[in-house]
């Protein structure tokens, strides 16, 4: 491949493509080398296809969203604020747009889109972008080799390969053996935002889904965390946003042995008594009314009925002729289902894996590895991973941008 190049960018995805164009725009002769024979294949998927890319927040608050202490986060987040973000892909043409509970998207261009506009960018300002490239060991120095046996000579190198998920789109998780063959510290893959596994057989409520659930998770010997969102039964798993946030924490804790369990509130925002007030205007209202059929009114009829099968309570029970007990037990069920939960979906199925690169290797206010000078690290290959809304992206572009800067600014002497 010629001269050696300033800067060898390790994956062409999200992080890797944010680096590059920043890295050709400061003046560096900058490669991707990117093992699939397309850039950016995830981050086509992103959102949809329409690429949540950030989220309209201030940045402490946003450190909050990572599962990572916020005082290694915030200085990163400090100086990448979303509207940075924003004004970067405006300068490559991607105008935002922002929804009301701040995810920020593409306008007028989709995931794919983004992706587009930053290759044509590299590639229009003298970057390559190499694909059908698997890079297979780094050497210090820096020497790359590629599976076909090759070698790529470098200044710097950023490790940009993704984590552990969906692996057709090329993130097949070779960024922990690369850093093993350096000897650096890594934490294994495990699922960061993926469904969780039940202990109870819940696959007659496939298909039922709760738009708005406030859920806790209860691990022994540990704060309970919560998370609201939608909730989505499927065949053999729970989902939905509000369980996506809450997995890694979950994965962790199944990991140790731990006993999980999540607890769903059905009726956030509404106390106990509250419900009993709700109840007691029905019975007058409605005596001759089924519980099943008043309990539709919260919820889809499949999962009233097991909520009422769970409380021992006869679905078809007239409200008129429900005892005291039997509605605290049905309240009780509408603000505190328990599933023990005994795994995860496969690691290949999360949206965002956890593990990668011990965040002690480096240092992240400019990206580079504690050990290896000229090394730097971008993206989900690092062992941050952060609840879904945008954030995980916004990592990528802050991560692969700071790396391009510390880059130039290395070779600027600054
Ligand atoms: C279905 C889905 C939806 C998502 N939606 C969102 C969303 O809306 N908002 C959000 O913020 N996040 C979302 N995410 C998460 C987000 O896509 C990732 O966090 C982000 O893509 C990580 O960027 P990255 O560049 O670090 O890794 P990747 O985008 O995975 O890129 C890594 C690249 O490295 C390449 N590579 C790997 N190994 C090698 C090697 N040995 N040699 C050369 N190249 C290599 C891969 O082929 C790949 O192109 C979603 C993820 C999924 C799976």
């Amino acid at each position: 491949m010629g001269d050696v190049a300033d800067l060898v960018v390790v994956g062409g995805g999200a992080a890797g493509l944010a680096c590059a164009v920043t890295a050709v725009r400061l003046g560096l002769a900058a490669v991707i080398l990117e093992r699939t024979d397309r850039c950016g294949s995830k981050l086509a998927v992103t959102g949809g296809g329409k690429g949540n890319f950030t989220h309209a927040e201030p940045p402490r608050a946003m450190a909050k969203k990572f599962d990572c202490d916020v005082r290694l986060t915030v200085p990163l987040l400090r100086k990448f604020p979303y509207q940075r973000i924003v004004e970067f892909f405006s300068s490559l043409g991607i105008d935002a747009r922002t929804d009301a509970d701040g995810c920020v998207w593409p306008v007028r261009a989709d995931a794919a889109g983004i992706r587009d506009a930053m290759v044509r960018e590299t590639v229009a300002r003298g970057g390559l972008v190499k694909t059908g490239c698997r890079v297979t060991g780094l050497e210090p120095g820096w020497r790359i080799r590629l599976a076909d046996g090759s070698i790529v000579a470098a200044r710097n190198v950023c490790l940009a390969t993704g984590g552990a998920s969906y692996p057709r789109t090329g993130s097949t998780g070779d960024g922990l053996a690369l850093c093993r063959g350096l000897g650096l510290a890594t934490v294994d893959w495990f699922p960061a935002l993926a469904s969780l596994r039940t202990r109870d057989d819940l696959s007659g409520l496939a298909g039922v889904t709760q738009p708005m659930v406030e859920m806790t998770l209860l691990v022994a010997g540990s704060e309970p965390r919560t998370a609201t969102g939608h909730f989505i039964f499927a065949h053999t798993h729970v989902s939905g946003s509000s369980v996506l946030n809450l997995c890694g924490h979950a994965a962790r804790a199944l990991a140790e042995r731990k006993q999980v369990v999540l607890r769903v509130d059905w009726v956030p925002g509404r106390s106990a008594t509250e419900l009993a007030e709700e109840f007691a205007a029905a019975r007058v209202g409605h005596p001759t009314r089924q519980l099943g059929t008043f309990l539709g009114s919260f919820m889809a009829r499949r999962l009233a009925a097991r909520l009422c099968a769970t409380a021992g309570v006869p679905v078809d029970r007239l409200l008129a002729h429900l005892s005291r007990t039997e509605q605290e037990s049905i309240i009780g069920q509408l603000r505190a289902t328990e599933f023990p939960i005994t795994g995860t979906e496969a690691i290949e199925r999360a949206t965002v894996t956890g593990g990668g690169v011990a965040l002690d290797e480096v240092d992240l206010k400019t990206m580079t590895a504690r050990r290896f000078p000229g090394l730097y690290f971008a993206g989900e290959v690092l062992d941050v991973w952060a609840e879904t809304g945008g954030y995980n992206l916004h990592f990528a572009w802050a991560t692969g941008i700071r790396a391009a800067e510390s880059v130039a600014a290395s070779r600027n002497g600054t």
